[in-house]
C-alpha cells in the first residue's frame, strides 16, 4: 500500500476512532434507557395486574357469596348484608341490589320506589360472574365509581360501587413521579381506570414507548406508558456515563493508531513506499583499470528519485534504511536490477566486476548466501561480483570471518571499502580473506597536497601489495591524482574524472565507448572533458 493510501486509511480510521465509540455508545445507552423503561414499565403495569384480580377477585367471591346468602328482596336483613359488605371491605364505597334496571335498595339506602340505572352498562346482568361497567359519574351519588355487578335471580342483580382510584394505588404515587400514565381497560378498549403523568389523554393520543400486561383472570388490560420526557431524562442520565465509556474508548484508539502511524509512516515504511512505486535506480560508476584504461568493473549505487526532492542521493536514506532494517530488502532488490542490467554485460565480458555495497547488518544475515545464489544464480557468475564491505562490518571477528569464508566458497569476491576511514588495522586485514582494497576518497584527495596525510597513500598501497589485495583508488577527480596512483601501481581508479555514476543505459554506452580506451597522456583530460 502507498503512502498516501495509508494516509487516507489513517485520516478515516483517526475520524472513525473519534466518531464511532461515542456515536456506538450513544446508541448503546439509548438501547439500554429504552430496555430499562421498558422493564419499569413492565413492573408498573404486572403490579396494577397483580392489584386489579384482587380487588375484582374480592368483589366477585363477595357477590357470589351475598348471592348465595341474600333473598333479592330488600328487606332488612339484605339492607344489613349490603351493609356490612361495605363496612368489611377494604375496596367498595357502596353495594346495592338492582332489579329490572333499577335500584331497589343499597348499604346507604332503601329506596321507596326503584331507582331506575340511566347508565345502559349498568343494567347488564351478567351470565356468570361478574361484569365491569367502565366509571360513570352516577347522578344519584354524585361520584365517579366503575360498577360490578353479579347475577342474583332472573332479574335481580348485586353491585359494588368501587372507586378506580384504588385500581392504581400501589404505583400511583412513583408512577406519577416518573412521568408515567397507566390505564386499566376493558378488553374492549373501555377505560376504567387512567392515572400518572397524563390522566385525561386519550389512550390512542398518548405518546411514549408503552407496554401491555393482559389479566389472566378477568377481561381487562393494562397498559403502561413512559412518556418521552421521562426517557429523555434518563437517557442523559446513562448518555453520561456512556459518552465518558466512549471517550475513554476513543482516546484508547487515538493511543492505538499513534502507535500504528508511527510504524506505518516510519522512515523503513516510506522507503518501503518508495521502493513499491518504482523510485529507486541503480546507477553505475565505472572502475578502470590504471594500466590499460579499460572499464573493468563498476560499483552499483543507488538513487532515490523522490517525487518531490528530486534525485537523492544515498547518504541521505542509506542511515535509516539501515536503521529500520528496509536495507536488506533494498540490497536484495538491487541485486535483482543488476542482474537485469548487466547479467549480459558481465557474460560477454568475463572479466568484468560488478560490486555492491552490503551494509552490516545484510551482511550478519545467514540468509545472505541463499539470497544471493537465489537472485544471481546461473546468470551472473560469482567471480564477477564484488562484495564492498566497510572496516566497522569486521568488528565482530568471528561472525565476519565465518560469512566472509562462505562468500568466498561460494566464489564471490570481498572488498573491503572506505579503507583507512575506521577502525581498521593491519591485524584485520591480514586476517579476513579479501580480495581488493579501495583506498577511501581522503587519502586520494590528500595526494600533491601539503596535508599530513599526503602520503599515507603510498603506505597504504605498500601494504596492500604486502598482503597480496588488488586496490582500486576511490574519488580521483585530477589528473595529479592519477599520475600519483599509476606510479604506486595502484590496479584501478574510480572517479569524477573519468565518470560519476551513470543510470543503466548511459553506463553501458560507456563502457562500449571505453572498451579499447587506454589511459596515456592526456588521457585523463580527455576523459575528463571529452
Ligand atoms: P561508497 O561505497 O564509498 O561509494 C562511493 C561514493 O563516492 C559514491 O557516492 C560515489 O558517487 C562517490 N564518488 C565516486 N567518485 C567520486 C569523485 O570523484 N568525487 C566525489 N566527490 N565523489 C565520488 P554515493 O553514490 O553518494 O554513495 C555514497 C555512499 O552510499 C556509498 O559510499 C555507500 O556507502 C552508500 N551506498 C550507495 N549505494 C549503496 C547500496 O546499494 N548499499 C549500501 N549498503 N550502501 C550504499
Ligand atoms: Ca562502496
Ligand atoms: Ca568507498
Amino acid at each position: 500500500m502507498t503512502s498516501r493510501r495509508r494516509k487516507t486509511l489513517l485520516f478515516i480510521m483517526v475520524a472513525l476512532a473519534a466518531l464511532l465509540p461515542p456515536a456506538a455508545f450513544l446508541a448503546i445507552s439509548w438501547f439500554q434507557t429504552v430496555h430499562e423503561m421498558d422493564g419499569q414499565l413492565n413492573r408498573y403495569a404486572s403490579t396494577v395486574v397483580d392489584r386489579s384480580d384482587e380487588i375484582f377477585g374480592s368483589a366477585e367471591s363477595t357477590l357470589a357469596a351475598l348471592s348465595k346468602q341474600l333473598e333479592p328482596h330488600c328487606g332488612d336483613a339484605t339492607v344489613q348484608a349490603l351493609r356490612r359488605t361495605v363496612y368489611e371491605s377494604l375496596y367498595f364505597q357502596e353495594a346495592t341490589l338492582s332489579a329490572n334496571g333499577s335500584v331497589l335498595c343499597s348499604s346507604q339506602r332503601v329506596y321507596d320506589t326503584p331507582q331506575p340505572i340511566d347508565y345502559a352498562e349498568n343494567r347488564v346482568v351478567p351470565e356468570r360472574g361478574i361484569h365491569i361497567s367502565p366509571p360513570v359519574a352516577l347522578a344519584r351519588e354524585n361520584t365517579v365509581s366503575i360498577i360490578i355487578h353479579y347475577r342474583a335471580g332472573d332479574t335481580a342483580m348485586l353491585g359494588l360501587q368501587l372507586n378506580p382510584v384504588l385500581l392504581g394505588d400501589p404505583v400511583r404515587k412513583y408512577a406519577a413521579e416518573d412521568e408515567v400514565t397507566l390505564l386499566v381497560q376493558r378488553n374492549d378498549g373501555a377505560i376504567l381506570s387512567q392515572f400518572g403523568f397524563s390522566p385525561t389523554m386519550p389512550a390512542d393520543e398518548l405518546k411514549g414507548n408503552r407496554v401491555l400486561r393482559q389479566s389472566s383472570r378477568y377481561p381487562i388490560r393494562v397498559v403502561a406508558v413512559g412518556s418521552p420526557t421521562w426517557l429523555l431524562h434518563s437517557w442523559r442520565q446513562n448518555a453520561l456515563i456512556f459518552s465518558s465509556l466512549g471517550l475513554l474508548t476513543s482516546a484508547l484508539l487515538f493511543v492505538l493508531l499513534l502507535y500504528l502511524a508511527r510504524h506505518q509512516f516510519s522512515p523503513g515504511a516510506s522507503l518501503h513506499d518508495a521502493l513499491v512505486d518504482g523510485q529507486f535506480h541503480v546507477y553505475y560508476q565505472p572502475v578502470l583499470d590504471t594500466e590499460s584504461g579499460l572499464c573493468v568493473g563498476a560499483e552499483a549505487l543507488l538513487r532515490w528519485q523522490h517525487p518531490q526532492l528530486g534525485l537523492v542521493m544515498p547518504g541521505m536514506f542509506i542511515p535509516a534504511a539501515e536503521e529500520s532494517g528496509f536495507i536488506v530488502e533494498l540490497t536484495k532488490w538491487l541485486m535483482g536490477r543488476v542482474v537485469t542490467d548487466v547479467a549480459a554485460l558481465l557474460k560477454e565480458n568475463p572479466r568484468f566486476y560488478v560490486s555492491l555495497n552490503v551494509s552490516p547488518q545484510h551482511f550478519d544475515d545467514p540468509k545472505l548466501l541463499a539470497d544471493v545464489k537465489a537472485i544471481f544464480g546461473e546468470r551472473v557468475a560469482p567471480n564477477q561480483i564484488v562484495f564492498e564491505v566497510t572496516e566497522n562490518q569486521l568488528m565482530n571477528e568471528d561472525k565476519a570471518q565465518e560469512m566472509m569464508k562462505n562468500v568466498r566458497a561460494m566464489g564471490t569476491l570481498l572488498a573491503i571499502d572506505d579503507f583507512g576511514s575506521g577502525y581498521s588495522s593491519l591485524k584485520y586485514l591480514s586476517s579476513f580473506p579479501f580480495d581488493y582494497l579501495k583506498i577511501d576518497k581522503t587519502f586520494v584527495d590528500a595526494i600533491g597536497t601539503e596535508s599530513v596525510t599526503a602520503g599515507l597513500v603510498d603506505t597504504i598501497v605498500q601494504m596492500a601489495g604486502q598482503l597480496k589485495l588488488k586496490t582500486v583508488a576511490e574519488g580521483v577527480e585530477s589528473p595529479v591524482q592519477l599520475t600519483h596512483l599509476r606510479r604506486l601501481k595502484v590496479n584501478c581508479v574510480q572517479g569524477w574524472l573519468f565518470s560519476k555514476a551513470l543510470p543503466t543505459d548511459q553506463f553501458l554506452a560507456y563502457v562500449a565507448a571505453n572498451k579499447t580506451y587506454v589511459l596515456g597522456p592526456g588521457a585523463a583530460q580527455r576523459a575528463k572533458y571529452g
